[in-house]
C-alpha cells in the first residue's frame, strides 16, 4: 500500500488544534499524526510547510439533482441529462474541499454507483432515494393546477407522495432496498413550493413512527424536512433523528432537541439565496413572501439551538450550479452566529457523526478515511477563504488520493 506523509502542519483534527504534526496515509486511511521531528518513511512526501491540514468539508444537506430552482422542469428532464448535470456539481463540490455529501432529495443507487466505480469524480454521497411526502405536502412536485388523470399517487425524479402507514412502510422498505443510508421526510410546509403553508404539519405521527421503526431495523434514522416548533417536537415525539432547518425553534424546544442527543441542520444559505435571488429564479410568488418569515426567525433560531447545546450540521441545501459554486457560503453565514472554529466542528466531526461515521469521517485521527484539505491562511479566523478553494485550497485528498495538488 502507498504510504503518504503531510510534513509540518497545523491540524484542525475536528475538534482542536494541533501545531508541528504531520499526517501518514495509508491506502485510504490515516494511520498516525506523528510530531514533526519523528523519522516516517513514505513513498510521497507532501510538504505542508506550517498550512492548516483540515478534515475534508462535509455537505449534510445537499442537492445532486437540483441543477436549478425550476422543480417541475427536473421531473421532466430526461434522466441522462439530470444525471449529466449531478456529476457536474459533485465534481465542483469535490474541488471545493467537500469531500462528504448528504443529498435530502432524489440521489440513488445510480448515481451513488458511478461515484463508487469512479465514472464520475466526486465526494463520498449518503442518498435518501425519493424523499418521502405526503399527497399535498411541500415535496408534491405538481402544480396544483394539474389534474391527475389516474388519481395515483405522485412519484418524480426527487420525490413521492406516500399516505397512511401501509404505503409508508411500504416507500421506505423500498428505499432501503435500493441501498438509501437514510430515508427523508416532509413534516412541514417549506418555502420553494407553493403547495402548503410553512405551518402546515404533515404525515400523522402513526405514519412518521412507521417510517423511524423501519429506518431502524436497518440501523440507519430518518432526516426531516422541519421548518416549524411544532414540526420539531413531532420530531422528538416520534425518534426523528436530524431536523433539517428547524428555522422555528422555541426555547424549550430546543433544549429538549439538546436532551435527546438529536441533531439540527440549519441551511441559511438557502434562505438567503431565495431572498436576494428570488424574482429571478422563477419561484413562485408565494415563495418570496415564506422566504421572509423564514429568514427573519432562522438566525434567531440557530441563536436559540447554540444556547440551548444542540448537535448541529451544517448544510447548505443549494439548488441551481451558480449556488453551488458558493457551497461554502454556508460556513460564512454560519459565522454571524458562531465563532469559527464552532462552524467548522459542525461542517466536519459533527457531520461525520450525523452520517453515522463518527471517527472515520469528518476528523484527523487514527483510522479515519484520509479525507484532507490543506488551506492557505487561517479559516479559524475569517472562514470567507473557503469561498475561494482554487487559491486557496492547494490541496484535496479523498480515501489518500490526491484529487487536486497544486503546491
Ligand atoms: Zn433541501
Amino acid at each position: 500500500m502507498t504510504v503518504t506523509i503531510i510534513r509540518d502542519c497545523t491540524i484542525f483534527d475536528g475538534h482542536d488544534v494541533l501545531d508541528g504534526r504531520s499526517v501518514v496515509v495509508e491506502g485510504e486511511r490515516i494511520v498516525d499524526l506523528p510530531d514533526n521531528g519523528a523519522s516516517v518513511s513514505a513513498d510521497q512526501v507532501i510538504e505542508g510547510n506550517g498550512r492548516m491540514l483540515m478534515p475534508g468539508l462535509i455537505d449534510a444537506h445537499y442537492h445532486a439533482y437540483t441543477p436549478s430552482y425550476d422543480f417541475y422542469g427536473i421531473d421532466r428532464m430526461p434522466v441522462p441529462l439530470l444525471t449529466s448535470h449531478a456529476a457536474k456539481l459533485l465534481t465542483g463540490a469535490l474541488q471545493r474541499g467537500f469531500t462528504t455529501v448528504r443529498d435530502a432529495a432524489g440521489a440513488d443507487i445510480g448515481l451513488w454507483l458511478s461515484l463508487e466505480e469512479g465514472l464520475i469524480e466526486g465526494p463520498r454521497l449518503f442518498y435518501s432515494g425519493k424523499a418521502i411526502t405526503q399527497t399535498g405536502g411541500h415535496g408534491d412536485m405538481r402544480r396544483r393546477d394539474y389534474i391527475e388523470p389516474c388519481g395515483c399517487a405522485y412519484s418524480g425524479a426527487l420525490t413521492q407522495t406516500v399516505d397512511g402507514v401501509d404505503e409508508m412502510r411500504r416507500a421506505v422498505r423500498e428505499e432501503f432496498r435500493k441501498g438509501a443510508h437514510q430515508i427523508k421526510v416532509f413534516i412541514s410546509g417549506g418555502v420553494s413550493t407553493a403547495n402548503a403553508p410553512l405551518w402546515m404539519p404533515h404525515f400523522s405521527s402513526e405514519e412518521l413512527r412507521c417510517a423511524v421503526e423501519e429506518a431502524e431495523k436497518r440501523r440507519s434514522y430518518v432526516m426531516a424536512h422541519c421548518h416549524t416548533d411544532h414540526g420539531a417536537k413531532q420530531c422528538l415525539e416520534v425518534g426523528i433523528r436530524s431536523i433539517e432547518h428547524g428555522s422555528e425553534v422555541h426555547e424549550h424546544t430546543a433544549q429538549r432537541i439538546a436532551e435527546a442527543g438529536v441533531f439540527v441542520v440549519p441551511t441559511l444559505s438557502a434562505g438567503h439565496n431565495i431572498a436576494t435571488y428570488g424574482s429571478e429564479l422563477g419561484l413562485p410568488a408565494s415563495a418570496l413572501v415564506k422566504v421572509k418569515e423564514v429568514q427573519e426567525s432562522a438566525l434567531k433560531s440557530l441563536e436559540t439551538n447554540v444556547r440551548a447545546g444542540v448537535k448541529l450540521g451544517l448544510g447548505a441545501d443549494l439548488h441551481g450550479h451558480r449556488f453551488h459554486e458558493r457551497q461554502a457560503m454556508e460556513l460564512v453565514l454560519r459565522a454571524e452566529v458562531q465563532p469559527p472554529i464552532d462552524v467548522l466542528r459542525s461542517a466536519t466531526s459533527i457531520n461525520g457523526e450525523l452520517v453515522q461515521m463518527k471517527g472515520e469521517l469528518g476528523v484527523v485521527a487514527e483510522g479515519a478515511y484520509a479525507d484532507l484539505i490543506l488551506v492557505d491562511g487561517d479559516p479559524l479566523a475569517d472562514l470567507s477563504m473557503l469561498l475561494e478553494p482554487q487559491e486557496n485550497m492547494p490541496l484535496v485528498m479523498k480515501g489518500g488520493r490526491v484529487i487536486r495538488n497544486t503546491l
